[in-house]
């Protein structure tokens, strides 16, 4: 790149600074620039194309083509070269335009006389925003020099868009982030929010796309980067030498920091007119836009790296920081790329809902949500570039959709929704002291699940007997080190004082495969939930469930204590674990320790297996507890993670309830306390049907208490289980409509 090619870039990017800095108004800016432009490149024609809407681009002005074109020509996404452009984000650069493939001729345009084309897009952080083309009658192709140039233009061009100097009359110049956007995800957790953005990492503003003295812009960006530098080494430094896997990706994140060709692209930009900011924002966009593309899962994590780099970067030239010192607003829901657990337990219930671009069900995030019951929206695609700090929002976690800055209807209707669930809640209050008795006699337990000491204090308003199940595993999750047994000795101690001496059932760190510590080794797994995981961990490594199970004795100190180990597979994994703690309490005994006043031991039945286990398992157990969500996962053979599967089976199959019904006889012939705890416990009609069935006690979260009460109260169980049993025989293959029609005959 010559000198003179950088001179004239810089000159053409201060004039476009300077036309913007009057005061005009944005066709008037609009007119201005393509005129400069077209004047600058030496090309007949220049002209912009913006979005009208997600789908269609419009002609907002041209230099060379028919004025009166002007907002009349539109195409599609993807229509045309323009369209093309847009789509695939990559430059197209012909000397023969009608000969490519996909021309589309625009007969309003006047453009038949022109030849040669060369369109780029418009586009910042993947946002697109439009495309800028230049034409001209001699048949050539522009050189890679005129490329870049044009390429740096639409950046100062993107970034203006961005800041609303083109706001105009029509929908295509009107202001971006001000229209409805509703965004299709997947559930993580369920429930309905209604609040205002939070933006975990808030956008970097750029409002200098353009700088006169590229010395400086060179000596501010390399003083930047030694900066960035010098964390990520820091960061190499300070991390655990047994955590490959972070350390690889800090490896790869210094190998940009090093890379040559990073560098390179930016100190070009620069070169040309951009400052520093701008220039790393160029990169940033370009390598999102590969992304799209990308399908190898490697690459896009390396392409994700670079555009962590790049955003620290940002906040280092700009001094922006994600602290921007606003507060956060009311009812804030959190919008994130994606959030560690520790982070987002630091938000704890202030938060009303979470949203992420990625993320997973069960991902650490999502364990969390789930444990401090916010609904949470995953693979929001792109939300995090739409979203403004506090713009309107509705996340409706039961559908896996998300409105944003939504209609005043739509947002009516979610409110009256909101509402509904809130007065029916107040409505169950009345019924918190009451036995769940049905009709029949029979008297169901309800109890609730917890993972958090904070949950502990619903347990007294929900009307709840006692905990059935006590996640261990976040305490494990939000660390970046092992607990120590102290630690939660006093943790599980307090959780007892908090229960007041009703029962908490404990569960043994359910960990591994996909709920990989921060500080565990990691093992590649083809099928994670069928891998590695839970008590398999607990056997094979015993350290760490040992030291766990030493803290549940002491935080019990002389309290009754009950314990239970996850995803049991067969009676000798039950047995071995049962032995493990039986020689800890011989332990605690030698050393002169306060024993627990008494201790029930269980296991959850999450695989279809362990409901084949010999009769001396049943025996054995003080307790059974249902795991259903992972007992349906494999029962059925689909995923809980997957959306394509995961709601594809019903729990009320016949199936499944003659499976359910079959272990329930079990436990009664060896009169071992049975419960059920997945999901589906806190859904009313799938609650009556395990109860009907005969499982005793049901756990679920503290919201579900209320409705499932109330259910419970108006019906007979013994009818609804001559129901199912006839259902059963008669072949039905899914029991919802019987059982929904059932109850519609029933006085509620
Ligand atoms: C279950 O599998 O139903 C269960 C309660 O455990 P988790 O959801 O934590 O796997
Ligand atoms: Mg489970």
């Amino acid at each position: 790149m010559s000198e003179r090619t950088e001179s004239e870039s810089r000159k053409l990017l201060r004039r476009l600074r300077d036309t913007l800095a009057e005061p005009g108004a944005g066709q008037e800016r609009l007119d201005h620039i393509t005129h400069l432009i077209a004047d600058s490149m030496q090309t007949e024609v220049c002209s912009i194309y913006l979005f009208r809407d997600d789908e269609t681009l419009e002609l907002c002005a041209t230099e060379g083509l028919k004025k009166e074109s002007v907002h009349q020509t539109r195409m599609r996404l993807g229509e045309g070269l323009v369209g093309r452009v847009a789509k695939t984000l990559a430059p197209i650069n012909t000397a023969d335009a009608p000969a490519e493939k996909g021309f589309r001729y625009m007969p309003e345009t006047g453009e038949e006389i022109y030849s040669s084309f060369l369109g780029v897009p418009i586009q910042r952080l993947g946002e697109k925003l439009g495309v800028l083309v230049v034409q001209s009658k001699e048949a050539r192709a522009y050189s890679d020099d005129e490329v870049y140039a044009i390429e740096v233009v639409a950046m100062v061009v993107a970034e203006m868009t961005e800041l609303g100097v083109f706001i105009g009359e029509g929908e295509a110049l009107s202001a971006l982030h001000q229209q409805p956007v509703m965004f299709r995800g997947g559930t993580g957790q369920e429930g309905a929010a209604i609040g205002r953005v939070w933006l975990h990492e808030p956008r970097v503003v750029i409002t200098n796309p353009v700088a006169d003295d590229p010395t400086r812009e060179m000596e501010r960006l390399n003083a930047a980067v030694d900066k960035l530098r010098l964390s990520v080494d820091a960061m190499v430094t300070m991390t655990d030498i047994g955590d490959k896997e972070q350390k690889q990706v800090l490896e790869a994140y210094r190998m940009f920091a090093n890379s040559r060709g990073w560098m390179r692209r930016m100190e070009e930009d620069i070169a040309r007119g951009l400052s520093a900011e701008a220039a790393v924002e160029k990169e940033q966009s370009a390598a999102r836009a590969r992304l799209e593309t990308v399908p190898d899962p490697y690459l896009r994590e390396r392409l994700h790296d670079l555009d962590d780099l790049s955003n620290r970067l940002l906040r280092i030239l700009t001094g922006q920081g994600v602290d921007t010192g606003a507060e956060l607003p009311e009812n804030p829901i959190l919008v994130a790329r994606n959030i560690g657990p520790a982070e987002l337990l630091d938000y704890g219930r202030k938060l009303k809902g979470v949203v992420l671009e990625e993320g997973s069900v069960g991902s650490h995030a999502a364990i969390v949500a789930r444990a401090l019951a916010i609904p949470l929206v995953i693979h929001a695609e792109k939300i995090t570039t739409e979203a403004l700090n506090g713009d309107a929002i509705l996340v409706d976690g039961d559908q896996g959709i998300v409105h944003l800055r939504p209609e005043d209807t739509v947002a009516a209707a979610f409110r009256d929704k909101i509402a509904m669930q809130a007065a029916a809640q107040s409505r169950y209050a009345s019924l918190r002291d009451k036995p769940a008795t049905a009709l029949c006699g029979t008297t169901v337990a309800l109890h609730m699940n917890a993972g958090l000491m904070a949950d502990l204090p619903s347990l007294v308003g929900s009307g709840a007997e006692g905990v059935g199940l006590f996640r261990t595993e976040l305490q494990f999750l939000i660390r970046n080190h092992v607990p120590k047994r102290a630690e939660l000795a006093r943790l599980y101690s307090g959780v007892l004082d908090a229960a007041k001496g009703r029962r908490v059932a404990f569960r043994t760190l359910d960990i591994g495969s996909d709920k990989v510590l921060p500080y565990m080794k990691r093992v590649e797994e083809p099928n994670p939930a069928m891998g590695w995981r839970a008590i398999r961990v607990g056997l094979d490594k015993p350290g760490v469930m040992r030291m766990q199970l030493q803290a549940l004795l002491r935080g019990a100190a002389g309290r009754p204590l009950t314990l239970m180990f996850p995803f049991v597979a067969e009676f000798d994994e039950f047995r071995v674990a049962r032995q493990m703690l039986l020689d800890e309490v011989k332990r605690e005994r030698q050393l002169g320790h306060l024993l627990p006043g008494a201790l029930e031991i269980g296991a959850m039945l999450e695989t279809p297996s362990l409901a084949y286990a010999p009769d001396a398992f049943f025996e054995m157990a003080d307790f059974i507890s249902i795991g259903g969500n992972d007992l349906k996962q494999f029962f059925f053979a689909a995923d809980r993670e997957n959306e394509h599967v995961r709601r594809r089976y019903d729990m009320l199959n016949a199936s499944f309830l003659g499976f359910i019904r079959s272990i329930v006889r079990r436990c009664e012939a060896s009169k071992t306390a049975l419960s059920f705890c997945g999901e589906d416990a806190g859904r009313p009609i799938e609650a009556l049907c395990l109860a009907a069935l005969g499982v005793p006690t049901l756990s679920m979260r503290p919201s579900s208490i209320g409705p499932v009460k109330h259910l419970i109260r108006h019906v007979s169980l013994t009818e609804l289980g001559k129901l199912i049993e006839t259902e059963i025989g008669a072949g039905t293959t899914n029991l919802r409509e019987p059982v929904l029609d059932w109850l519609s005959n029933q006085d509620i």
